[in-house]
């Protein structure tokens, strides 16, 4: 199996699934006050600071979801609703995540006006445009580290700054999810009030996800109840998914950016090089992870390449979100102005440190076949 879907999510690592195994054995409520308890809330404290460490925050700050959808409504709604008062305006990108766009549909249906940011070609926003949008209303700006269609990585550590020049009272929201271990991030030192992040796209465990939230920032949370992690959460806490959480951020550590954009290179020459006709959406080389490729093979859709290249045991993704399987067309490539021919036919290959340049010849020896195969059919 060739398996380069890994933006949707990723194969848990051997160390988690033996993380995961000592937590069941582990069972003990964390708020139990007895020693079993204690234990369970040591594989918390635990996860705080190795997940803490890859975003250089005092672990005190880290609070865990049930994945970044929840992360990510939890910091939009519960800050937005909770500071009304302060203001009405917000920001976010066309090329978020619907995680994030929906929250925020739903706020403008309670009012607020929101500036969704466009971005050029290479998937990033202008900061001229960042500037000229805030101002003493905004109170609330969310912008994503990394694209999870086409990679780009946006200019984050330059935005509090700008905030603090011209809406000192909007605070920054960060949707790492596909940023988290694999480029620097340091959510302290760039002003990054909340931060969200997922466990299953680091070979975690799906259904467990972090919020940072900085000090002195005031949520309503969307779950109450028993009050768990300082009433910001309340439920009892998903150990095994935290302890996952956990070994996957200590092993993400070691992460080998190097490597992977080798063989991001080796498949996109590959392919250059033995297919015509194909259109790369990325970013500049710069401001491009090196975990995600994204290129339309025009005259072909790109659910059928999808499906024949799963035949030759390689799983990729169209470059429509991950989050669904009807085939919509990709907000995202439309916002960087790809045509309606090329997000049609636009294929998301995201790859990990579990593959190999033999793979990658593999790849490039099955798309050679196929999309010859189904232009000819095609064009009959
Ligand atoms: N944001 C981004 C950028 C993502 O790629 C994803 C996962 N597709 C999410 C948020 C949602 O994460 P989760 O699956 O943990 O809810």
């Amino acid at each position: 199996m060739i398996y380069l879907d890994n933006a949707s999510t990723t194969e848990p690592s051997e160390n988690v699934k033996n993380a995961v195994l000592d937590a069941m054995k582990n069972f003990a409520n964390p708020s139990s006050m007895h020693r079993l308890g204690i234990n369970a809330e040591n594989i918390i404290k635990k996860a705080c600071e190795n997940s803490a460490k890859i975003i250089s925050v005092h672990p005190g700050n880290i609070y865990f979801t049930s994945g970044a959808t929840e992360s990510n409504n939890t910091a939009i709604l519960g800050y937005c609703r909770q500071n009304k008062k302060k203001g009405t305006h917000i920001i976010t990108t066309a090329i978020e995540h619907p995680s994030v766009l929906a929250p925020f549909k739903i706020l403008e249906n309670e009012g607020f006006s929101v500036t969704y940011l466009k971005t050029d070609t290479y998937g990033l926003i202008d900061l001229n445009d960042f500037e000229n949008t805030l101002n003493d209303n905004t109170i609330f700006v969310s912008i994503m580290a990394v694209n999870n269609e086409i990679g780009s990585i946006m200019p984050i550590d330059k935005l509090k700054p700008i905030m603090k020049q011209k809406a000192p009272k909007a605070v920054l929201h960060v949707d790492a999810v596909q940023a988290y271990g694999k480029i620097p991030l340091k959510a302290k030192q760039w002003g990054i009030d909340m931060l969200s992040a997922s466990g299953h796209k680091i070979h975690g465990i799906k259904g467990s996800g972090i919020l940072y939230i900085a000090d002195n920032i005031n949520i309503i949370p969307l779950l109450n109840g028993g009050g768990q992690q300082k009433n910001i959460r309340s439920g009892t806490e998903n150990v095994v998914g935290i302890a996952a959480f956990s070994q996957a951020s200590e092993d993400i550590s070691n992460y080998n950016r190097a490597y992977v954009g080798e063989l991001r290179n080796y498949l996109k020459k590959g392919i250059e090089e033995n297919i015509d006709r194909i259109k790369i959406n990325e970013s500049k080389e710069e401001t491009q992870a090196e975990h995600i490729l994204n290129i339309s093979f025009l005259g072909l859709r790109s659910e059928i390449l999808l499906h024949s290249l799963e035949m030759h045991d390689i799983y990729v993704s169209t470059g429509s979100a991950c989050s669904t399987n009807k085939p919509m067309p990709s907000h995202v490539l439309t916002a960087i102005g790809c045509s309606h021919e090329e997000t049609d036919s636009a294929i998301r290959f995201s790859f990990s440190e579990n593959l190999t340049v033999k793979d990658m010849d593999t790849v490039i020896g099955a798309l050679k076949k196929e999309v010859s195969n189904i232009r000819k059919y095609v064009r009959k």
